[in-house]
This record gives C-alpha cells, sequence and structure tokens, in this order.
C-alpha cells in the first residue's frame, strides 16, 4: 500500500480560515435576506438523471457540452452531478406537484460542478446561492428578484464597482426573427469566427454573443441588436421590469448583447457584473425561462430566477466589503483543577444565555492566564476551588453583562 497522502482533486477547494468566514457570511446573509422576501427554503438532490439537465440547459450549451460530470450508476442509469440548481427544482416541481404552491418562491445553496479549466474565480466544484420564483408570469416577479439580489450586495457591502447588466431577450416570436437576422449577419464573417461559434452558428446563434473568444467578441458589437425584433408585448414587459427597478431605486445598464449561457431564457435576462475579479467578472446572473417547463414535459409555467457563485461574492466581501468581527465574548479561566466542574457549569450557562465563550484549563497558572489573554476576549472570568469568583472585562457587552449579574 503506498504511504503517499492523496491529493485532492484540481479544481476543488478546502476553504478555510479568512475565507471561509467570508463564505459563511455570503451564506448567512443570503439566508437573512431571503427570509426578508419570503423565498421558501428548499433543499434539493446533489445528482439527477443526466436528461434533467441536457433537456432543460440545452445541449448546445458549453455546460452540457463540454462541463458536465456525467457517469453511469451500478443500475446502468446515466447520471450527473448537478451543474445548475434551476433545471433540478424545476424537475421537483413537476414530479412533486408544487404547482399547488404556485406562484412559489424558493432559495438554496449548495455546492455544483462543472468541468472547467481551474482558474482563480473558477472551480470545478463550486458553490451558489440560488432563487426562483415558479408560476409567476408577471415582470413584478423579475423586479423582486433584481431588488431582492441588489439588497443582497448592498448587504454584503460589495456593490461599489458592481453593475446590473439588463437585457431582454424578447418573447418566443422576437426571439425567431432576432436569430435569424443573427444567422445572415455572422454567416456573412464564418470563416473568421472560433471553431465553436461555426458550430453555434447552426445550432443556436445567440450563443454566440456570449462567446469568450476574442476572435467572437470582434464581431458581437455590430451584430443585430434585440431592440429592432421585440414584439409591443415584449417591449411593454420589459419597459414594466426598468420602470420597476427604477422605482425601487436599483441602478441598472441596459446591454443589447447580453444572452446567457443556457437555452431556456425568454424575456429578462441580467447579469451583475464586476471589474474587480479579472476574466471572472459575473458575480451574479439569471433570467426568465419562460420554456423550460415544458422541455421537461410539463405544462407551460412562466418563471424567473438567479444565481450567484457564492466564492465570487466571498473574494468581494474579503477585499472591501464587510465581515462582521468575530470576537470572542467570555474566556472561561479554571486557576486549578479543582475548579472544573463550576467552571464547566459556568461554561454551560454562558453559552445558554447566548455568549461565545471558551474554556482555558491546561497548563501552569501563569500559562493559563497567558492562554487566556490570547484569546482576546472581552472578559475573562477567574473560576477556583471555591468557584466563580471575579472577572475583568474590556469594552461594553450588555448580555454579557446581564449574565455575570445574575451570578450574584
Ligand atoms: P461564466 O460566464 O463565468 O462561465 P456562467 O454563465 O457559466 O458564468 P452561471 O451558470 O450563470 O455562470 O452561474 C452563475 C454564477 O455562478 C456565475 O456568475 C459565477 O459567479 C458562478 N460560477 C459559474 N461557474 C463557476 C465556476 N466554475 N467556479 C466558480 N463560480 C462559478
Ligand atoms: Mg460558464
Amino acid at each position: 500500500m503506498s504511504t503517499k497522502t492523496p491529493q485532492a482533486i484540481r479544481g476543488t477547494q478546502d476553504i478555510f480560515g479568512a475565507e471561509a468566514e467570508a463564505f459563511a457570511h455570503v451564506v448567512e446573509t443570503f439566508e437573512r435576506v431571503r427570509k426578508l422576501y419570503r423565498f421558501r427554503r428548499v433543499e434539493m438532490p446533489v445528482f439527477e438523471k443526466t436528461e434533467v439537465f441536457s433537456r432543460s440547459i440545452g445541449e448546445t450549451t458549453d455546460v452540457v457540452s463540454k462541463e458536465m460530470y456525467s457517469f453511469e450508476d451500478r443500475g446502468g442509469d446515466s447520471l450527473t452531478l448537478r451543474p445548475e440548481f434551476t433545471a433540478g427544482i424545476a424537475r421537483a416541481f413537476l414530479t412533486n406537484g408544487w404547482q399547488q404552491h404556485a406562484p412559489l418562491k424558493v432559495a438554496t445553496h449548495g455546492p455544483l460542478f462543472r468541468y472547467e479549466r481551474p482558474q482563480k474565480g473558477r472551480y470545478r466544484q463550486f458553490h451558489q446561492i440560488d432563487a426562483e420564483i415558479i408560476g409567476a408570469g408577471e415582470p413584478q416577479a423579475d423586479v423582486e428578484l433584481l431588488v431582492m439580489a441588489d439588497q443582497l450586495l448592498k448587504e454584503l457591502g460589495i456593490s461599489d464597482g458592481v453593475t446590473l447588466m439588463l437585457n431582454t431577450l424578447g418573447d418566443g416570436e422576437s426571439r425567431e426573427a432576432w436569430r435569424a437576422a443573427l444567422v445572415d449577419y455572422f454567416r456573412a464573417v464564418q470563416g473568421e469566427l472560433s471553431e465553436d461559434s461555426q458550430d453555434r452558428l447552426e445550432k443556436n446563434p445567440l450563443r454566440i454573443l456570449d462567446s469568450k473568444d476574442p476572435r467572437d467578441k470582434a464581431f458581437v458589437g455590430d451584430a443585430p441588436k434585440i431592440d429592432d425584433f421585440l414584439s409591443a408585448e415584449a417591449q411593454d414587459f420589459f419597459g414594466k421590469v426598468t420602470s420597476g427597478l427604477d422605482a425601487a431605486g436599483v441602478e441598472w445598464t441596459r446591454a443589447p448583447s447580453l444572452v446567457r449561457g443556457l437555452d431556456y431564457y425568454r424575456h429578462t435576462a441580467f447579469e451583475f457584473v464586476t471589474d474587480r475579479l479579472g476574466a471572472q467578472g459575473t458575480v451574479l446572473g439569471g433570467g426568465r425561462y419562460d420554456g423550460l417547463m415544458e422541455s421537461l414535459g410539463g405544462a407551460p409555467t412562466p418563471a424567473v430566477g438567479w444565481a450567484a457563485g457564492i466564492e465570487r461574492l466571498a473574494m468581494l466581501v474579503s477585499d472591501g466589503g464587510s465581515v462582521p468581527a468575530d470576537k470572542l465574548e467570555a474566556a472561561v479561566l479554571v486557576e486549578n483543577d479543582e475548579g472544573l466542574p463550576a467552571a464547566i457549569k459556568l461554561l454551560s450557562g454562558l453559552r445558554a444565555a447566548g455568549v461565545s465563550a471558551e474554556i482555558v484549563a491546561s497548563g501552569s497558572p501563569k500559562k493559563r492566564y497567558d492562554k487566556a489573554v490570547k484569546l482576546g476576549p472581552q472578559a475573562i472570568l477567574r473560576v477556583n476551588e471555591t468557584g466563580y469568583y471575579g472577572f475583568s472585562v474590556d469594552g461594553e457587552n450588555p448580555r454579557l453583562d446581564a449574565f455575570i449579574k445574575s451570578l450574584v
């Protein structure tokens, strides 16, 4: 047997220390904000039948064609580690009869898996927070989700330098007309496009607009714009989204070439982008996906949602955002072994009262004192064989004060 320690898989992360605190802060803030907007929590399976993703996200997308972790399980079924949340939530909506709860506002977070080239801000196992409104066709649902995203970024202290880029892809009819114009336009320069985009030209020309290849980017600026093809209905829908954002005081920028990397979007598409993360600039993205439920065999069901990479949010939080200080409130200093039972009792009393506490109970008396100081507590509570007998405090702490008063 080898005595060498196995290495972690490339593109996975072991998150620890300040990074882990920033990560947890993103999740905690999301949990708080989603409750303000009354999104219900859901927990989803990490793997699904492969068709859940291939039928909804689209066979020609990067995610399905190159990035999925798919495997055959022992029973011979093709399974896939989820590359996103939306498809699984849509599957659950259909298979569990969640229609009865429509319009359904749900939120979740957890790990996702994509076979991508690992680099800063891009991993093979990464994590997202996710929010969806299913069964709501009104632009107000889009507005609600965007306002929630905006509030989240503000509460994380990272909204400076982050811009909401907003577009509409129109309804089915507008999208088809735009698509045809894009095919004409890109066909004229076909030979100069990347290989991937030459391929997309037939299957899904909108995706060329989302290409990261500089050969394609050169032509994207002058490509036909959706605005020339929007039906009156689609224009009206988009107008209601933007006026809702204005009313809520959410700043946005029109991005006429913005499409999302997945096939299922209609009407609203958006990304919150920053220039502080290099090429990995999209921190939160989403849109309306009215066609998705049908691709999974369900009745037509309008829906809209977004997802954000927790790692990218946490990186922004770490440089310039606000992670609340995590200061120890009470250190219980046990001066001798006879004092230990009293100290344990005191310690559990403190924690039950909501005061964070650590015990120092080993080493020489001098070492113990030094250890307690090193923990940087607000208060050191001293215990000896006669029990608790005194403390020293540094700063204000009403909860701790109340607890100490209750002891005498
Ligand atoms: P990108 O254009 O960066 O590849 P995407 O369009 O594939 O993003 P989505 O599928 O919309 O991304 O996922 C939403 C968010 O999830 C992204 O904006 C990003 O914050 C995060 N994300 C996506 N892929 C990764 C990854 N491999 N590692 C870390 N975060 C990721
Ligand atoms: Mg991607």
